[in-house]
């Protein structure tokens, strides 16, 4: 479904009432009209719904953008909103069709010049790994924020409606402009690049281990005190146009005694890139990186990332990269290193290549 509807602005009537009225402050305001953001709802826990009062069970996706929009008064006055159903799943569901039919709609709605930024509903489990890429793909570097929440739009106290409310403020912000992807959280700004989803149930769940938060976005105020330094939006290379399908890339997972079987599954599976979500500095058993070593000689593009949550995994320091033929993650944990490969896979296979996007994005 793709429906698409548009919302009463308060704020833009209540202008034009005190312009008419005559007063040269809102007269003046009425001269800069609200900036037009839109809200695009995929679903998540923010549209989340308990069956049975007080029980913390939910189903995810169960609210349209409307009811969300109505939960969080005051936006209009920060902004003109249009809102439109892109997708109703909880992001543990998220998939190819939804992120090209989401980035494509970005592109689409930013490109005109009516559209001055974009908000996002999501679900928190997958929420980095949409946000970086987004980062690839979103050609423009007016702001888009992702938002989600930990706990249901029922519940006795909500973390999503305050979360969105932040969300508009700052992609209604010009000073958002050219950060990249932006995650709203718990008054918390994050670049999408460095966040993390690191409690199950907690709403303290975001943080950026390597980096920390970009900034603060507090009831509309928004501060800014740090940025991305990879390359994003404008600065990609990367696009979907001319692309049906992304190349398969499969994590296997590291730990104790773990033999090569996922590794031969994921070739067997016509994986055209593992990434190894490897013990310590991006690490397995001489049997595992045996595997991965067979795989990388057959074409298979092997990328090491860590299970470790945060730090960086750099070439040849334990593991001979260069003898192996890997590539090392940087600081990419495993789910993102895995969105970058598959878009380094659809430009070329050389190591040293892929290396460099590693270092670059
Ligand atoms: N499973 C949910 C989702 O990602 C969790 C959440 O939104 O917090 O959609």
């Amino acid at each position: 479904m793709n429906s698409k509807r548009s919302f009463h602005s308060l704020g833009v009537t209540l202008i034009l009432i005190a312009a008419l009225a005559g007063g040269a402050a809102a007269q003046q305001a009425a001269a800069k009209p609200l900036p037009h953001i839109v809200i695009l709802a995929t679903g998540g826990t923010i549209a989340g719904v308990q069956p049975k009062e007080g029980d913390p069970g939910y189903k995810s996706g169960s609210l349209s953008i409307e009811t969300l929009i109505q939960a969080a008064p005051g936006m209009d006055k920060m902004a003109r909103l249009t809102g439109e159903q892109i997708a109703s799943i909880g992001s543990q569901d998220m998939n190819d069709a939804v992120w090209i039919k989401l980035a494509n709609r970005i592109n689409e709605l930013l490109a005109t010049p009516d559209v001055d930024g974009i908000v996002i509903t999501h679900g928190t489990d997958t929420l980095e790994e949409t946000g970086y890429f987004l980062d690839l793909v979103v050609n423009s570097d007016k702001p888009v924020v992702l938002v989600g929440s930990m706990r249901p739009a029922t519940s006795t106290s909500p973390d999503g409606p305050l979360n969105l409310y932040n969300g508009v403020a700052v992609a209604a912000d010009p000073a958002a402009k050219g950060l990249g992807t932006l995650v709203v959280a718990n008054d918390d700004l994050h670049a999408a690049r460095y966040i993390q989803k690191t409690n199950t149930t907690d709403v303290q769940t975001f943080i950026s281990p390597n980096r920390g938060a970009i900034g603060e976005a507090y009831y509309g105020k928004n501060r800014y005190f740090s940025y991305s330094t990879q390359r994003h939006n404008t600065k990609s290379e990367f696009s979907l146009d001319g692309l049906t399908a992304l190349p398969r890339v499969d994590i296997v997972y590291a730990h104790e005694n773990v033999d090569g079987a996922l590794v031969d599954a994921a070739v067997a599976a016509g994986a055209k890139g593992i990434v190894l979500a490897g013990v310590g500095d991006g690490n397995a058993t001489k049997t595992m990186v045996d595997a991965l070593a067979a795989a990388a000689k057959k074409g298979v593009v092997v990328v090491r990332s860590s299970r470790v949550g945060s730090g960086i995994v750099r070439r040849n320091i334990e593991l001979n990269d260069d003898a192996l033929g890997f590539v090392a993650a940087m600081d990419l944990n495993p789910q993102k290193a895995r969105v970058l490969l598959r878009f380094a896979l659809t430009k070329t296979t050389d190591i040293k290549q892929i290396q460099k996007y590693f270092e670059e994005y």
